[in-house]
C-alpha cells in the first residue's frame, strides 16, 4: 500500500508540472507530441523522415530522451532543427520536469516553431503513465516486436492517440500480421489512429506527415 501511495504523490506532482508545460506550449503555439515505443522501433528514423518532409512547412524543434548517450541528438541536429538531448541516467522515461528543463535551454528557439517532437525513453511500460503536457501520444512498433505487443502492453495503447507501425519493409521476413497487430491495438483502444510506415523506403511517411500537418493549430 505504501509503494502504491508513493506513486500516486509522484504522479500528482508530474501532472502539476506536465500541466504547467501545457500552458507553455498554449502560448507558445506549439503542437507537441510524445514519441513512445519499445527500444528499437525507428522512433528516431520517424522523426528524422518526419522532419526532412515537413520542415519547409514547419519549423520544428526536438527533444531527445534517453538514457545514456547523445547519439540520437546528434542524429537529429543533422537537419538544423533545435534539439536538446535529456540524458535521465538510468530513469527509464521521461518525466514533466525533464521536459520542462529542456524547454529552458530551448529558449528563444521556440518562438517560430509550429512543432515540438518529444522522442522519450525506449521502453513500452512507464511512459504510458507519464503526461509531458503533450497534444498527442503516439506510440511506435516495428513489425518485428510481433502483432501481440498491444494485448501485452495494454496501457501504453490506451493512452496513446495515434499508432504507427513501423518497419512495414520487413514483413516479408518476419511473423507479424499487420491484420492482427490493428485488431490487438483497436480490441485495447478503439479510437487509436493507425499509420503504417517504412522509414527506408519512405512508404506511409507522406499519410503520416500529412495528418501532422493537419493537426498542427495554426
Ligand atoms: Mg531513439
Ligand atoms: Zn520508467
Amino acid at each position: 500500500m505504501d509503494v502504491i501511495t508513493i506513486e500516486r504523490k509522484v504522479l500528482q506532482k508530474n501532472d502539476e508540472i506536465a500541466s504547467k508545460n501545457r500552458e507553455f506550449f498554449i502560448q507558445k503555439n506549439l503542437f507537441t507530441i510524445n514519441l513512445v515505443s519499445s527500444p528499437g522501433s525507428g522512433k528516431t528514423s520517424l522523426v528524422e523522415r518526419t522532419i526532412e518532409k515537413i520542415k519547409d512547412k514547419v519549423s520544428i524543434a526536438v527533444i531527445e530522451g534517453d538514457v545514456q548517450t547523445d547519439i540520437d541528438a546528434k542524429r537529429v541536429s543533422n537537419y538544423n532543427v533545435p534539439v536538446v538531448q535529456i540524458i535521465t541516467n538510468g530513469a527509464c522515461h521521461l518525466e514533466a520536469n525533464l521536459v520542462k528543463d529542456a524547454l529552458a535551454n530551448l529558449e528563444g528557439k521556440l518562438d517560430n516553431a509550429g512543432l515540438l517532437i518529444i522522442e522519450n525513453v525506449g521502453n513500452l511500460v512507464c511512459p504510458a503513465g507519464y503526461d509531458l503536457g503533450e497534444d498527442l501520444k503516439v506510440v511506435v512498433i516495428s513489425v518485428t516486436e510481433g502483432d501481440d505487443k498491444p494485448l501485452k502492453y495494454p496501457k501504453m495503447f490506451m493512452n496513446s492517440e495515434v499508432l504507427v507501425i513501423n518497419k512495414i519493409d520487413l514483413l516479408p521476413y518476419v511473423n507479424c500480421s499487420i491484420k492482427d497487430l490493428r485488431a490487438n491495438a483497436l480490441k485495447i483502444n478503439p479510437k487509436l489512429k493507425i499509420f503504417e510506415t517504412s522509414c527506408t523506403s519512405g512508404e506511409g511517411i507522406d499519410k503520416w506527415c500529412g495528418y501532422l500537418t493537419g493537426s498542427i493549430k495554426k
